[in-house]
Parts: structure tokens; C-alpha cells; sequence
């Protein structure tokens, strides 16, 4: 996950400093008068170093785009210097700075530099605010020409010529204006580059201009002193700020990285310049004025200073209060961004990234972490344990990682290859499963993960959404695991979410009908009851297996209406059956039950009604349950026991496949245990032994606690002849009869009562 973003290390700007570092006294060891190639190599080593430091920015994805640009730009400037002070090697000293060839990447460099400012985000000015830009720009444009024509005309080497003379004023004036430019962008509001960061990289056009300066105004050794530092300077002060910005965008809450302006500093800059130019007018005229016009431009001078200050101490209040609307500025467009609870980035900041990397055709892979159970350890500890169990995941997260919502986060991972996103999604479910301590709990929260890259043409939230789908895929397989989201998953969505629709018109239209499984007692072969399966006849897709549409009925909540359906209709039939055929017909019925029908508050009264309407006794009510859904199911051991009380039975369906089915046996009232099919399945030969023991160790528990065992799912003869040795008193299966319409399953009844009478 390289979207982590570390703490810079400051390793770049170091290795830039000692660059020019070593660059002296390489040059000190080789002797005077000729720098040694040793001296020169501290510029494209510096410069490499400054390369490095601003690329590895532009290459986070989780920084914003323009801040991103800003930095790339300066990488390009870096590398364009880099590549003029490699070129410089092949020429001598003192031709070197005009060298078109050296000279063509430094001003390209210094191209990538302004260019790097031009296309920041502006503050929205004014017309006189953009006047008063203007104005501050002339100002120092003037000024800086008059301070370098006075330096290069009094005190310039007399072997510069007038073109050297020329070039050096424009340059060193050009960086005086690069100053401001970078001065005004650090301070303005709408700063989105970190303002200390462009302090350090105003150091490179001043570094710059000084030594154009110097190499027009010194003497021998300065220009070889310069012509050593200048570009090791330069790249110090870029990488330095690099630096600064990354340790800016490290920092979590980045509040104390918008330093309040200084009030008045960016004000005082056309003053100095006035000042400055004032105090060279008087240089320049040299000897040649009397003490009257030197009090004359003195007092000019003053004046202007006087002028200025008045000027600044006005403006000071102002600053103050435009420091404080920035603030509250950075402090909403943080909020905006971020979750307040866990200091993460939130959904808009997170489908902002997203969308930007999707958009660029960047390699992008989101990972959906849902924590599992949650909610029941927010109702059972309350809200203040469940939040701080939030924080705490949050904590383990790692990499660009937001809070979509509620116990829903996300991770970016800036790679599409399938182990690397597979192994990121399964050590993060490790990370999840250490057990958290929050106050004096000690809480397990497992998570299920959906893992989703952006494929070609795919948006931020096609991703998203993918992702949702995986992990709900997950959910559904079983919880505390990871999966990768497939196309066909999508189709399964749409799919349910239109059987859903469908079904709910299916109840309405009456499409659902029941079929009856017979269960026999496998030593008298005598029927002893029937299990109600209930069936949909789709009108277009035929005969629907209740294996695809119960799920969808119990997360729609239709299974509530659905299962009163199967309940009264089974009821009814039992009922008319036995008006019918008195004592051949079968004892019981067995209905399958729901969790969620469970949770209803009233469904124990329901059953008592329709028992009571139906004028059947409650001996004569089977009812399953599976075990997960009694587990999962707060506030079912009441209802259960309700209706043990009531006189209903109650069967453990799919006996064995979950995970305490014994447990369950304590502390629930059931009066009968489904064995699972695949039980029944791994009973004969080459079967294993495993399964094999626990289909006999259901037998010997179901007697001790004096219960029915029922085997569902027998298949074979011999399946049927090891299950009774086992002691099975019941058994259902294909090999004795399949589930049967209703007068199919009279039929069969009638004629097993005549065969095997009681
Ligand atoms: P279940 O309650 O465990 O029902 C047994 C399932 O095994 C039935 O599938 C039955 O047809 C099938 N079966 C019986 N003998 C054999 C056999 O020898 N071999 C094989 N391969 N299968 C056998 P069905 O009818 O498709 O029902 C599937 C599940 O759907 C049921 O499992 C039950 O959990 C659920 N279900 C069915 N009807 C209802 C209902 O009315 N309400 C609720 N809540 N769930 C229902
Ligand atoms: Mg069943
Ligand atoms: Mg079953």
C-alpha cells in the first residue's frame, strides 16, 4: 500500500546540502585556481536529490490534484537545472552561465518553476486588488532594476561585458519578481500548497539571483565560488521544501500546517523596495551631490517610510481578521472532508480520490471492510464502547482509508494486481480479528470484506458499489472473510433484488403453492408425519427451488406475510386430511420457520390462532427452526419457549452444521433433532469417519435427553439400513418418497395405513 503516507524522511535534503558541501571541499582539496570535476558534482547530485523529493509527491494518490501538479512541475524544473549543470562540465567557468546549451535547460527549468506558480488556484480578485498586484509587481520590477543596474554599472568585474551586464540585471530582476510571485502564493488564503514549504523554495530564485550577481560583480575567486554553490543551493532549498510538504500531508489532522499569516510582512515588501531604491539613488549619485540634495532624497526617503508605516499599522487589524477567516476557512473545508469520529477521510473525500484516479486510468482497487455483528455490540455495551470500537478500527486500517458510514470502511490500494489486492484484503482481515480493548472490555470484532478493482470505463461508484456487492457476497458466505467482487455477482443482485419484486406479487397472485416430504418411522415403515415445502410456480421461469427465493424473502422482510401463508395452508391441510381419513392420516405436521418470522412479536398468538381456527390440537405442529437462525435471532428464546409451552414440538433443522448445535440442545426446548443430509451422505462405505461419529453421537444424544432424531435426506437402501442400527427412529428422504403434491401425499397416506396399520 503505497498511498501510506510516512512522515518525509529527511534524507533527500540532507544528501542535497552535503552535495554542496562536499562540492567546496572538493574543490578546496583540488587546489586553486581550477574547480575540480569533484566541485561541480554537487550541482546534478543536489539537483537529483530536489528531483526525487518533489516526484515523490506528485506520485501520492492521495494528495490533491493540483497540489500533485505544483510538485511535478517542480520536479520538471529540478531535472531541467539538473540537466544544464551536467552540460556545464564540458565548458569552461567563465562561459558557462551564457552557454546556450547550458543556459537552454536552466531557463527551461525556470520556465517549469513559474509555470509550477501560474497554474496554483487563485483567490478570486477584485479589479483594484488586481491593480494593487500590479502595482506591488512595477514596484519591484523598478526597484530591482535600479539596485542591479547601480551594482553591475559601479561595481562590476570590468571583463563583463554590456550583453553579460544585460542578461544579469533581467535574470536577477526576474528572480526578484519569482520571490513575490512565491511570497504571494505562500500567504493567500487559498493556499493549498503547505505555505512554510514554499518559504524554503523561495530560496532557490534568491540563491539564483545573488549568484548572477556575483558572477557579474566579483572578482575571480567569488565567480568560481559561485559557479561551485549556485546550483546546490538551489537544489537544497527545493528539496528542503519537499520536505516541508510531506510532512505537512503526514500529519493526520493538518491543522497546525496553516500557519496564520504574518500581518503586514507581504506589505512591507513594495516599502522595502521603495526603501531600498531610495537608499541606491543615493549610492549611485556618489560624490557628485551636495549636502542639499542629499537631505532633499533623504527626505524623501523618510517620508516614504513614514507613509508606508502608517500604511501597515492600518492594515495590521485587517490582516488579523482575514488570518482569522482563513482559519475558519481550512477549519470547514477540513470538517467537509473528514469523519468526525474517527479523524478519517469521509465518503465524499474517499469517492473524490476515487474518481480521480479513475479518471486518470490509474490502477485503482477499493476495499470495503464491514464490521460484522456490530450493531449488537452497540445495543448490548452501548454507544460511547461502540465508538470508541470504531476509533479503534479505524486505527488498524492503514494506507488512504475513510469511514463510509455507520461500521462501513474503506481502503484505496493504488494497484489492480489480483495477489497484491488479495493478500492487502487478507492481512487486513488478520489486523481486524485481534481482539481490541476498549475501557475494560476486551471486544472481538470480525469484518467482512468486499475487494473491487476499477476495471476500463468503470466509475468512482460502479467501484464503490462492486465492492458492496462482494462484501455483502461475503457477509452472506459466512462473515469474517474477503471477496473478490465478479461481474456475474452483479447479475445475482439484480436478479434478487428482482425476485424480490416478483415474489411479492407472487403472494398476491397466489402462485405459491405446498408440497409434503412424508417422514417415516424407519422400523415400522409407518407414516408418521409430512414436512410442508412450499413451491413457486413462476409464470415464466417455471418451478422457483424455496433454496433461491427464502433468502430473498427474509432480507425483504416478504417472508413474514410468506410464512403466515405456509403455516394456515399446512394447517388447513392437516385438518382437512384428518376430517377426511380419520386415522389413516398422518399425526403432525412439520413447518418450517424463519429467524425473522421468529422476532415478530406476534407470532406465538398467530400460531395459537390458527391451531385454534384450523381446530387442530398443538401436538399436531411441528415446528423447524435452523440453528444459525436461532442463534442470530435476539429475543427468539422467548418465543420458543412460548411455544413450547403452548404444546407445540419444536425441531432443530439441518441438525450438526452449525457451529454449537450442542449448546443450542441446552438451551432451547426441542423436542426433535434433524440430522443434515450431509450426515446422511457420509454414512456408508469410504465415507468419513468424521461425520460418520457425529451421525452417531446425534442418535445416543437425542436418547439420553429422551428427543425424536429425524434423518433428512436418505437417499439409499443402505443409507436407511446403518441409520436405524444407529437407532434413527425417523427418517425422510428421496429413497422413501419425495415431496408431494397434496393429493399425491393422500394417496400414499391412505395406502401406508393400510399396509402398516398402527
Ligand atoms: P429443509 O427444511 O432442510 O428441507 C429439506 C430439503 O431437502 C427440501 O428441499 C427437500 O426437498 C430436500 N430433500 C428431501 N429429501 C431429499 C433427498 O433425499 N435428497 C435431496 N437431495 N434433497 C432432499 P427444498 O424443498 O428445496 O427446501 C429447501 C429449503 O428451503 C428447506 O430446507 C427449508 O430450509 C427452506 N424452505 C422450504 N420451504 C420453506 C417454508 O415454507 N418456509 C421457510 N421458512 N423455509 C422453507
Ligand atoms: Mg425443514
Ligand atoms: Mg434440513
Amino acid at each position: 500500500m503505497t498511498a501510506r503516507l510516512r512522515p518525509a524522511p529527511g534524507v533527500l535534503p540532507a544528501l542535497a546540502a552535503l552535495a554542496a558541501v562536499a562540492g567546496v571541499v572538493g574543490w578546496l582539496l583540488a587546489g586553486h585556481p581550477g574547480p575540480s570535476v569533484a566541485g561541480y558534482a554537487g550541482g546534478p547530485v543536489a539537483m537529483a536529490a530536489a528531483f526525487v523529493s518533489c516526484r515523490s509527491i506528485g506520485a501520492m494518490i492521495v494528495v490533491a490534484r493540483p497540489v500533485r501538479d505544483f510538485w511535478r512541475m517542480c520536479a520538471s524544473a529540478a531535472l531541467c537545472v539538473g540537466a544544464g549543470a551536467v552540460v556545464a562540465f564540458w565548458f569552461p567557468t567563465h562561459e558557462r552561465g551564457l552557454s546556450p546549451y547550458v543556459a537552454g535547460p536552466l531557463l527551461l527549468g525556470v520556465a517549469f518553476f513559474l509555470l509550477a506558480f501560474v497554474r496554483l488556484p487563485r483567490e478570486r480578485r477584485s479589479l483594484p486588488q488586481w491593480l494593487q498586484v500590479l502595482l506591488e509587481y512595477v514596484t519591484v520590477a523598478v526597484a530591482g532594476s535600479l539596485i542591479f543596474t547601480y551594482l553591475i554599472n559601479d561595481h562590476g568585474r570590468p571583463g563583463a561585458g554590456p550583453a553579460v551586464q544585460r542578461v544579469t540585471a533581467v535574470v536577477g530582476v526576474g528572480c526578484l519578481i519569482a520571490v513575490v510571485v512565491i511570497w504571494r502564493a505562500a500567504v493567500t488564503p487559498a493556499s493549498i500548497v503547505e505555505p512554510r514549504a514554499l518559504y524554503r523554495l523561495a530560496g532557490a530564485p534568491v540563491a539564483a539571483a545573488a549568484a548572477f550577481l556575483l558572477l557579474v560583480g566579483g572578482g575571480e575567486t567569488v565567480v568560481l565560488w559561485v559557479s561551485v554553490l549556485a546550483v546546490p543551493v538551489v537544489g537544497t532549498t527545493m528539496s528542503l521544501g519537499a520536505y516541508r510538504q510531506r510532512q505537512a500531508l503526514a500529519r493526520p489532522r493538518p491543522a497546525a500546517a496553516a500557519p496564520a499569516r504574518r500581518p503586514g510582512l507581504r506589505d512591507a515588501l513594495p516599502s522595502a523596495a521603495i526603501v531600498a531604491a531610495a537608499v541606491t539613488a543615493v549610492l549611485a549619485s556618489g560624490e557628485n551631490l551636495g549636502w542639499y540634495q542629499r537631505s532633499m532624497i533623504l527626505g524623501v526617503v523618510v517620508i516614504a517610510v513614514c507613509v508606508v508605516a502608517r500604511q501597515l499599522v492600518g492594515l495590521r487589524a485587517e490582516d488579523r481578521l482575514l488570518a482569522e477567516v482563513r482559519r475558519q476557512q481550512l477549519d470547514l473545508a477540513r470538517q467537509a472532508e473528514t469523519d468526525p469520529l474517527t479523524g478519517l477521510a469521509n465518503r465524499a473525500r474517499f469517492s473524490a480520490v476515487l474518481a480521480e484516479r479513475v479518471e486518470r486510468h490509474e490502477p485503482a482497487t477499493v476495499v470495503l471492510v464491514d464490521l460484522d455483528d456490530f450493531k449488537s455490540i452497540n445495543d448490548t455495551m452501548g454507544h460511547a464502547v461502540g465508538d470508541q470500537l470504531l476509533y479503534e478500527v479505524a486505527r488498524r486500517l492503514g494506507g488512504f482509508s475513510a469511514r463510509l458510514g455507520g461500521d462501513e470502511f474503506a481502503v484505496l490500494l493504488d494497484t489492480d494486481d489480483p495477489d497484491r489486492t488479495g493478500e492487502a484484503a487478507a492481512a487486513l482481515l488478520a489486523e481486524l480479528a485481534v481482539p481490541y480493548g476498549v475501557g475494560e472490555h476486551l471486544l472481538l470484532a470480525n469484518a467482512s470484506i468486499g475487494v473491487a478493482t476499477a476495471g476500463p470505463g468503470d466509475t468512482a461508484g460502479e467501484v464503490l458499489r462492486n465492492a458492496d456487492i462482494a462484501m455483502y457476497q461475503a457477509k452472506e458466505a459466512g462473515k469474517a472473510g474477503w471477496t473478490r467482487f465478479e461481474p456475474r455477482m452483479r447479475q445475482e443482485v439484480v436478479d434478487h433484488a428482482r425476485l424480490g419484486s416478483e415474489l411479492h406479487n407472487a403472494i398476491l397472485r397466489r402462485e405459491l403453492h405446498l408440497v409434503y416430504q412424508p417422514v417415516f418411522d424407519l422400523t415400522t415403515g409407518r407414516m408418521a408425519g409430512a414436512e410442508a415445502l412450499v413451491r413457486w410456480r413462476h409464470p415464466v421461469r417455471g418451478i422457483v427451488s424455496p433454496a433461491d427465493f427464502i433468502p430473498v424473502a427474509e432480507r425483504s422482510g416478504l417472508i413474514v406475510p410468506l410464512g403466515s401463508w405456509v403455516l394456515r395452508e399446512a394447517c388447513e391441510q392437516l385438518a382437512a386430511w384428518q376430517r377426511e381419513h380419520g386415522a389413516a392420516a398422518i399425526r403432525s405436521v412439520n413447518v418450517n420457520v424463519a429467524a425473522r418470522q421468529l422476532r415478530e412479536s406476534g407470532f406465538v398468538d398467530e400460531v395459537a390462532a390458527v391451531l385454534s381456527e384450523t381446530g387442530l390440537l398443538p401436538a399436531n405442529l411441528v415446528i423447524e427452526v435452523t440453528e444459525s437462525s436461532v442463534i442470530e435471532g435476539r429475543g427468539v428464546r422467548d418465543t420458543l419457549q412460548a411455544l413450547h409451552d403452548l404444546g407445540v414440538r419444536l425441531a432443530l433443522d439441518d441438525f450438526g452444521t452449525g457451529q454449537s448445535s450442542l449448546s443450542l440442545v441446552r438451551a432451547f426446548p426441542v423436542d426433535v433433532l434433524k440430522l443434515d443430509k450431509s450426515f446422511v451422505d457420509g454414512i456408508c462405505e469410504g465415507a468419513d469417519k468424521g461425520r460418520l461419529a457425529v451421525a452417531a453421537a446425534v442418535a445416543q444424544l437425542a436418547e439420553y435427553l429422551g428427543m425424536y432424531t429425524v434423518a433428512e435426506g436418505i437417499e439409499e437402501a443402505s443409507q436407511l439400513e446403518r441409520l436405524r442400527r444407529m437407532g434413527y427412529k425417523l427418517g425422510q428422504g428421496y429413497h422413501l418418497a419425495k415431496p408431494l403434491p397434496p393429493d399425491e401425499m393422500a394417496a400414499l397416506m391412505v395406502a401406508n395405513a393400510r399396509a402398516v396399520p398402527v
